[in-house]
């Protein structure tokens, strides 16, 4: 165990590893300063005399540092970053280098994109991919090297990776939400960005057992396991004492990640034993994206050097709760105006309500591509079942925001500070006191005071798809708001109807009660709200016609682009269970089936020892038949699994072999590991394999 003490003078290290504006600033010529922000605030072309300047600069710095190499750091479909580096040395002859990097260099890269998940988007043959320097997300250190940040796409335009219709989508919005801003007199703002905190669940384990155990190894998650005599039910280990070893990990982490410029703020244990927290200071959305992936490579390194194993998977145990990231998310002007913070004068508030009433609209009609953009093989183990919000998608809003909005419905007047009245959507709203008490956990989209919280993505979801199915789908709302009132001869009235009924219409969308609760999907479901409940249920509504329509009218994704997302992801959902099953198999056959022969071997030399000496066997010969049955249904479980992975074969296109690695190959693994766990239960320690649930959740 290595102990680490913190060097408290944060402030002289944060950022240390970051290629700052500030930096730019005082190192770059005024004028190639001033050309690289206008590329920063407006997306046009940074000419080639100015790119060599920044690169040279940029290259300096990096090596004073200590760095050797560069690399495009960039998103491709497999949901983690990718990164391939160079070296900055250049031969000058006689043996002898230089360090060199170019304009060229840093603005463009030619990774082989032919190993890269593309869903049928190109052949192999002509899968060259392109890397393009995305200058909003700063340039960083790691490991010697300098990261730059990138989009990547095809030589034939398609975009391949995850990063690139986040970055549109925020344009989108933007576009969308300056115009509503400018219909309620606001002129001075010029961009409209959306913000985001996720707040990151892990586990950790020992190192030691963890390579003992090929499930953790190849699939992340334990895929064989008994219960521990004690699970989370104390409540204990939430918010509790943080353990030495534990503690020094996360001062590691904390320090690793704000030289690397991460807001890390907040650490705490989690409900599940072994489980804990990481929450930085919320930025936008972009930046957050790049930065949470980033954090989830410097977590799982610091791990090591700890000794630890850093488990970002949704499910990593059966039993006790599995890990989350909650998606805060709120729209700011550059000015700093929070628009969904429900402000102080009445004249605030109105534009909140139409703000508020365009995502409540955004997640009715959509809801299906927020709850497809958290689907995987891992969230399906989490999502409805009482530990995570469940399939469905609706919005809580507290109390108070309630209130407001059925006088909105009713137009009725409302009382502030019983002297003053409002009727919602003419005048203005009133002063109301923010629910700041939300602690209702069950809801998937809740309103918490100044932003919403989307609580359904999986611990290891790359946040961009998200986010960009949030920024687009309620710009298309903000959208059609601004079509409608630009232009209307009597504006208050106008929005006053629109808001009004808007809310009628999508209300249903609204539940202010337990998300858990059974009651509640029953009467969801009644209300016509979509409760896709797997992955193979949500992802191929991707491609619905409603959905292609707004991607394309907004130049987000094309139809082709949407259809090949489609794919991948459910391959990826079929390979991930194909990785399963085969994990599994061989487990079965090496490890647990060998370990209950050997006890059953054991068992039945007592029975005859025993009986040869007279003495009673009654118990051994009970546990010898007890062990002997599940030996067999153990052995059955792996031919029937064998069996249906053979069968997947003739399942049929990419849509059928997901559903049937779901309804068949699922469901084959689920009665391999109920036998194998009831064996683990009555099996001596010194015999079973490998480290149990008790080892790897209490041993740290
Ligand atoms: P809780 O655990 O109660 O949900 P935390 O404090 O752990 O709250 O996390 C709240 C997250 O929300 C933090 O990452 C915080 O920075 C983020 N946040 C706060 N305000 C905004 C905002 N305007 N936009 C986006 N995220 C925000
Ligand atoms: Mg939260």
């Amino acid at each position: 165990m290595s102990d680490f003490t913190i060097d408290s003078n944060v402030p002289e290290y944060f950022g240390s590893q970051v290629f700052t504006e500030e930096l730019m600033k005082t190192r770059l010529p005024k004028n190639v300063f001033k050309a690289w922000m206008k590329t920063k605030n407006t997306g046009c072309p940074l000419d080639t005399d100015a790119a060599d300047v920044i690169a040279s600069v940029m290259k300096e710095w990096a090596v004073e540092n200590g760095a050797t190499h560069y690399t495009h750091w960039f998103f491709p479909m497999t949901g983690i970053s990718a990164e391939k580096h160079d070296s900055f040395i250049s031969p000058v002859g006689g043996g002898q280098v230089i360090m060199e990097f170019s304009g060229k260099e840093l603005i463009k890269g030619e990774p082989d994109a032919s190993s890269f998940p593309s869903g049928g988007l190109r052949a192999t043959y002509e899968a060259r991919g392109y890397t393009a320097w995305d200058p909003t997300s700063p340039a960083f250190l790691h490991d010697n090297s300098l990261y730059i940040p990138t989009a990547f796409c095809s030589y034939t335009g398609e975009i391949l990776d995850k990063k690139t219709p986040l970055l549109r989508s925020m344009d989108v919005i933007s576009e969308q939400a300056l115009r509503i801003l400018r219909l309620f007199g606001n002129t001075t703002a010029r961009r409209v960005i959306t913000t985001v905190g996720p707040e990151q669940e892990y586990f950790l384990v020992d190192k030691k057992l963890y390579d003992q155990r090929r499930d953790l190894i190849f699939a992340g998650r334990t895929l064989f396991g008994a219960k521990a005599p004690k699970g989370q039910e104390l409540e204990d280990h939430y918010f509790g004492a943080i353990k030495e070893r534990v503690s020094c990990y996360m001062k590691d982490l904390d320090k690793e990640l704000w030289k690397l410029g991460i807001y890390a703020k907040t650490k705490h244990n989690e409900v599940a034993p072994a489980q804990h927290e990481f929450a930085p200071i919320f930025t936008a959305s972009n930046i957050a994206a790049d930065q949470n992936a980033l954090a989830l490579v410097v977590m799982k390194k610091i791990a090591l050097r700890h000794g630890l194993v850093c488990l970002v998977h949704e499910k990593p145990f059966a039993g006790v709760n599995g890990s989350g990231k909650h998606n805060n998310w709120s729209i700011a002007t550059n000015e700093g105006l929070n628009l969904l913070d429900p402000g102080k004068s009445p004249k605030d508030n109105i534009l909140f309500l139409t703000f508020l009433v365009a995502i409540i609209k955004a997640i009715d009609e959509y809801a299906d591509l927020l709850r497809l953009s958290v689907a995987s093989a891992g969230n399906d183990h989490r999502l409805g079942a009482n530990e995570a919000p469940p399939a469905v998608i609706s919005i809580f809003l507290g109390e108070e925001l309630q209130k407001i909005c059925d006088a909105l419905e009713s137009g009725q007047m409302i009382k502030e500070n019983s002297n003053s009245e409002f009727v919602i959507g003419v005048d203005a709203l009133p002063n109301f006191p923010k629910d700041t008490t939300d602690r209702n956990r069950t809801s998937p989209f809740a309103f918490t005071g100044n932003k919403f919280e989307f609580r359904m993505l999986g611990s290891s979801d790359e946040i961009s798809c998200t986010n960009m199915m949030l920024n687009t789908t309620v710009a298309y709302v903000l959208k059609e708001f601004a079509d409608k009132l630009e232009g209307s001869a009597n504006f208050k009235a106008d929005l006053n109807t629109l808001l009004k009924q808007t809310y009628i219409d999508h209300k249903r969308v609204i539940f202010n009660g337990n998300g858990y609760d059974d009651e509640w999907i029953k009467t969801a479901e009644g209300k016509g709200l979509p409760n896709r409940q797997t992955t193979v249920d949500a992802v191929p509504h991707y491609t619905d016609a409603k959905n292609i329509a707004i991607f394309e009218e907004f130049k987000v994704l094309t139809k082709t682009e949407i259809e090949s997302r489609t794919e991948i992801l459910l391959e990826n959902y079929t390979k991930v269970l194909n990785i399963e099953a085969l994990t599994m198999v061989d487990m079965a056959r090496k490890q647990i089936l060998p370990a209950g022969l050997c006890f059953s071997d054991k068992l039945a030399t007592g029975v005859n020892t025993k009986l040869a000496a007279g003495v009673p066997a009654d118990a051994d010969k009970a546990l010898a038949v007890k062990v002997a049955t599940l030996n067999t249904a153990i052995l059955a479980g792996i031919e029937n699994l064998e069996d249906k992975l053979l069968g997947a074969k003739d399942a049929g296109d990419t849509v059928s072999t997901a559903r049937y690695y779901r309804s068949d190959v699922f469901c084959a693994m689920s009665d391999l590991r109920a036998a194998a766990d009831e064996l683990e239960t009555i099996t001596p320690e010194a015999l079973w394999p490998y480290p149990t649930y008790a080892d790897l959740l209490f041993n740290v």
